[in-house]
């Protein structure tokens, strides 16, 4: 089996064995310009995808660094990268989401 390698893009630190088990879970996640916090180190997990590019991944300590990394590049596409704390620890089941087009407000439901 293959193991995925997860680093701190900030300072290539790995993570801790359970926080890896938690990592690997987001892995399986479809989600859309989503952050989610990885327990128990508390690592920050964004969810990419599309426009908003690759998974990106923080160590407790560079959180913030990515959050505003994140709010540089992508902030101008719409508004997930803006959302605050706190974060979900995991994503599975969130599926309205997807079908929010960016830069468009998400359609009315029926009346
Ligand atoms: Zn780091």
């Amino acid at each position: 089996m293959t193991r995925l390698i997860f680093r701190c893009q900030f300072c290539s630190r790995r993570p801790d064995p359970l926080t890896q088990i938690s990592l690997e879970k987001t892995v399986v996640d479809v989600t859309f310009g989503a952050y989610v916090d990885a327990m128990p180190e508390q690592w920050l997990v964004w969810h990419g995808h599309g426009p908003y590019g690759p998974p990106r991944y923080a160590c407790p300590e560079h959180r913030g660094d990515l959050v505003a990394y994140l709010r540089e590049h992508y902030g101008a596409i719409g508004p997930h990268p803006w959302k605050g704390p706190p974060y979900p620890t995991k994503i599975r089941g969130d599926r309205q989401e997807r079908r929010v087009s960016i830069g468009r407000p998400a359609p009315k439901p029926p009346a």
